[in-house]
């Protein structure tokens, strides 16, 4: 019997491969008591899963290839320091041996004390989020539960072209889970705005998220088929059911290849306005992608991952070869390197700049811009060494979730400070290096005259834009069906940044995963967007509808698509729009 279970599709394209789930269940621990004379027995059992859990990590980490990213190792490396530090390794043998309970209960009465405390802890390792910590955790208690593989060493082989299936990924996860090959994932939670569904699109995996519920009958091994375009995972399924789709994944073979001709063609409309195509990344290897699209440049480079999954924060050198390596392989292109954006759905950061873990709306606290000023020596390193990067190649600093007149005008003395400082020092930056804010914030947006008549270009953040303005969680996939970027509210927002921009000479972007929604490009380019954003895999067909669109003839329809306040009438004119 055929099953097919639906979410939200990323990325559009089909897979076809063997099903892998990771593990999904929560484990469930229970408490036993020990006699005496077992107790060092059992202290062993404890000992024995530490070292396995070891051995598993270092497995998985020798399993990537030695090109992969650093930013992707490193949350290993966290794990494995932290089956070191004696809060996971000693005290619950210690609580073994007072309680004379089993090695579970002790680690789980261990993890719960961590958890209770989390925040006040100075030890490095485990100032870090409390999600890794639940993740080492989680290991050793498969360990002692009697698992063996799937989240083990096997793992590297097994992945290789396969769908997984996991309740979440994170980010770090996601990516990792690319270099090891698979072909797709499934997850039951998230939202097609979350970190990790961002990385997938712009990784150009297929994906599914936000399913509820993945049911056991899915089983290990069997092939199935993900059509992200659908939303939907087949499994079991009749044997003319998969030669279809295998003609389906070569249509789309063939399409991508026919695209792949544009790559040399400008961005230049039917009626011959120029649009510049610049490109979105969040790993340094997504820029050869986006060489490879033919970007114009860097739109957004995404900083957080430097940030994520690891001990401790990136000093200054660290964060300028990164950077470097960005500006060398873009060989005079320019790129717009987002300051931290740390916070909500990008998860926390460790050492002095840590969230606050205890925000009730963590996307309303202390995030990106807000948290980069409450907590300059995390600020600063990242400033001048995007400063000292600008001397070898044209680069611009973008400034996410900005929303008050004071916070720009502090981050623009910061920014100031920090050139003088380098200047005393002798050390070389683009002393004109273009600062840029993005607009996500409504605030922000009512108000883009101010941010345009102090910045040098905007470019407009349609993800954050869209949580805030119609108050849905970007990253809940309970509300997932409010998101709508055509909602009449959205849509003046965006005309009125891109209305600021024009007023005062200012470039403006879109850099939102809206700018790369095809379904949309008409109504920008109708509405004056000339500046597209968007994630390597989307840049050719978002040019191809450029190459087709006579823009000057938008006018009429675009501007009865903004005087209306109806969703059906809307998005049957974006449909007319589409159709000319
Ligand atoms: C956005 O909010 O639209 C954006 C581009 O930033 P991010 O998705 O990284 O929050
Ligand atoms: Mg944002």
């Amino acid at each position: 019997m055929s099953f097919s279970i639906s979410g939200i599709g990323i990325s559009r394209s089909i897979a076809i491969g063997v099903v892998h789930r990771l593990e999904m269940e929560a484990v469930e621990i229970h408490e036993a008591s020990v006699p005496k004379t077992q107790v060092e027995d059992e202290v062993a059992r404890f000992r024995r899963a530490i070292r396995s859990a070891r051995q598993q990590l270092k497995a998985i980490r020798n399993s990537i290839p030695a090109s992969t990213p650093a930013d992707i190792t490193e949350f290993i490396d966290t794990h494995l320091l932290m089956l070191e530090d004696t809060m996971l390794t000693v005290a619950p043998v210690e609580l073994i041996r007072q309680n004379l309970c089993n090695a579970e209960w002790a680690l789980k009465m261990q993890r719960d004390a961590l958890a209770r405390v989390f925040d006040e802890m100075d030890d490095a390792y485990l100032r870090t989020r409390m999600d890794d910590i639940d993740h080492v955790v989680t290991r050793i208690q498969r360990l002692l539960l009697g698992a063996t593989n799937s989240t083990g060493q096997n793992d590297s082989e097994q992945l290789q072209g396969s769908i997984v299936i996991a309740h979440d990924l994170t980010p770090a996860e996601t990516a990792l889970l690319h270099h090891q090959g698979i072909a797709g994932f499934v997850t039951e939670s998230g939202g097609p705005l979350s970190h990790t569904a961002i990385l997938a699109r712009s990784l150009g995996m297929p994906a599914i998220v936000g399913t509820h519920i993945v049911p056991s009958q899915i089983r290990d091994g069997e092939t199935a088929i993900l059509d992200a375009g659908r939303g939907v995972l087949l499994a079991d399924v009749a044997p003319s059911t998969l030669k279809s789709y295998r003609r389906k994944q070569r249509e789309q073979e063939k399409r991508r290849g026919a695209l792949s001709r544009l790559k040399l063609a400008p961005a230049v409309s039917a009626d011959g306005i120029a649009i510049r195509l610049l490109a979105n990344v969040e790993l340094e290897e997504d820029v050869r992608a986006a060489r490879e699209a033919g970007a114009d440049g860097i739109g957004l480079y995404r900083t957080e991952f430097l940030f994520m999954n690891r001990s401790g924060i990136p000093d200054e050198e660290e964060q300028l070869s990164q950077y470097l390596s960005v500006v060398k392989a873009l060989r005079g292109l320019p790129v717009t390197v987002r300051t931290l954006d740390l916070g909500a759905d990008k998860g926390g950061c460790t050492g002095e700049g840590g969230v606050e873990r205890l925000a009730t709306n963590p996307a309303l606290s202390l995030r990106a811009i807000r948290l980069c000023l409450k907590n300059t020596e995390l600020f600063r390193p990242q400033i001048r060494a995007i400063l000292r990067a600008s001397a070898k190649g044209p680069a611009r600093i973008m400034i996410p979730m900005l929303s008050s007149a004071s916070e720009l005008k502090e981050m623009l003395e910061l920014i100031d400070d920090l050139k003088q400082e380098l200047t005393q020092e002798g050390t070389a930056f683009d002393p004109e290096i273009p600062v840029g804010g993005m607009i996500e914030v409504p605030a922000a947006a009512l108000s883009a005259t101010l941010f345009a008549r102090k910045l040098d270009f905007l470019s407009i953040g349609t993800n954050d834009l869209i949580q805030y303005t119609l108050a849905i969680d970007r990253v809940d996939d309970a509300v997932t069906y409010l998101y709508d970027p055509l909602h009449p509210a959205v849509l003046r927002l965006v005309r009125m940044v891109i209305d600021a921009g024009r007023q005062y000479g200012v470039p403006v972007s879109m850099c939102g995963e809206m700018a790369g929604d095809v379904r949309y490009t008409r109504l920008l380019l109708g509405m004056g967007l000339n500046e597209f954003s968007v994630p390597p895999t989307a840049l050719l067909e978002v040019k191809e509808v450029i190459k087709q669109s006579r823009i000057g003839s938008f006018e009429p329809l675009v501007g009865e698509i903004l005087s209306s306040d109806d969703p059906v009438e809307i998005a049957a004119l974006v449909g007319a729009l589409n159709d000319i």
